[in-house]
């Protein structure tokens, strides 16, 4: 029996964030300095069902930046722009098996996965229009549910350290998966891995993503039904970077995680959940996060080869 007030689903992700608010394994992203600075202990999960009800538990409301959590998003505005033939010449659908940020290309010379930093940039570069990253957070928006906002300390910092990322724009640009100047691909991917959202809001994000597009919240269509197919995809072989295997064993449903420290994951026609907290592990995955997901996807029979 669920205590007064609370709602049995409730008291059972109550009982998970409990159960790993222990957890304190792994440390915070800290290649730049707001990111080493936030609290590691914040700590949120997020459900939000296809029919619109959202149950969060912890610091559902606390604002981070949605970091790799981003590509799909952006990965999905690219296919609505371009179009799937034109999108899948320049990206690859293959996992990496390396770290996200390597400088790698597939055979063909293109970035192996739009989920690693190669292919993010690349799909960033494909978006279109004389504003892309004003295109880019209007279509957040539409997922979230509501207006999103850069936060321009994160933002400030990810362009002044970005080297590493500004190599792959320019080898991406070198062998044709970027036109133009790399800078302008490279802003809209800084520019998106800064924005602020919250955990009930990647909750409602990743719904939409169940929902085949149409957010259960404002009833907007964020994305046609296509591309979520060809999103959802690349997530469950490639979102959790160079985990994505381990992951597929251990929770076997689509997932996208960031170095801020949130993971997503989507379980087609029914949820979409998140976690937040900042400690990472050694691939770069919310360390809580994980063990939530394995938690939720023992308790609950996620699993994608799960029969009844
Ligand atoms: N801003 C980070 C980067 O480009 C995002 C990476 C991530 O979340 N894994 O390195």
């Amino acid at each position: 029996p669920s205590r007064a007030g609370r709602l049995p689903v409730e008291d059972y992700l109550d009982g998970v964030h409990r159960r790993f608010l222990g957890l304190r394994d792994g440390a915070v992203a800290d290649y730049i300095p707001p990111l080493g600075a936030v609290d590691p202990e914040q700590f949120a999960i997020a459900v939000a069902t296809t029919d619109g009800q959202v149950y969060g538990v912890g610091d559902v409301g606390n604002a981070f930046t949605l970091q790799s959590v981003s590509k799909p998003f952006t990965y999905g505005l690219a296919l609505e722009d371009r179009g799937l033939a034109e999108v899948r010449a320049r990206i690859g659908v293959e996992p990496s098996g390396d770290a996200f940020n390597s400088i790698s290309l597939d055979a063909a010379g293109r970035p192996k996965n739009p989920m690693i930093n190669a292919g993010a940039i690349a799909a960033a570069g494909l978006v279109e229009g004389d504003d892309p990253f004003a295109r880019v957070l209007a279509s957040y928006g539409r997922w979230a549910g509501r207006p999103l906002e850069v936060d321009e300390e994160v933002y400030a910092a990810e362009r002044e350290t970005g080297h590493r990322n500004r190599a792959i724009g320019h080898m991406l640009r070198a062998v044709g998966s970027l036109d133009g100047d790399p800078e302008r691909a490279l802003d809209v991917y800084f520019r998106q891995c800064s924005v602020a959202v919250t955990c009930s809001d990647l909750a409602v994000m990743a719904a939409t993503l169940a929902a085949r597009g149409l957010n259960p919240l404002t009833g907007e269509q964020a994305l046609g039904d296509a591309s979520v197919n060809q999103v959802l995809s690349v997530m469950t072989t490639c979102g959790m970077y160079d985990a994505a295997g381990e992951w597929l064993v251990g929770v076997g449903i689509p997932a996208k995680s960031g170095v801020s420290g949130a993971v997503i994951g989507v379980l087609p026609g029914q949820l979409g959940i998140a976690v937040f907290s900042p400690r990472l592990d050694p691939v770069g995955n919310s360390t809580r996060g994980v063990a939530v997901f394995r938690q939720l996807s023992k308790d609950l029979r996620l699993h994608f080869v799960h029969t009844p």
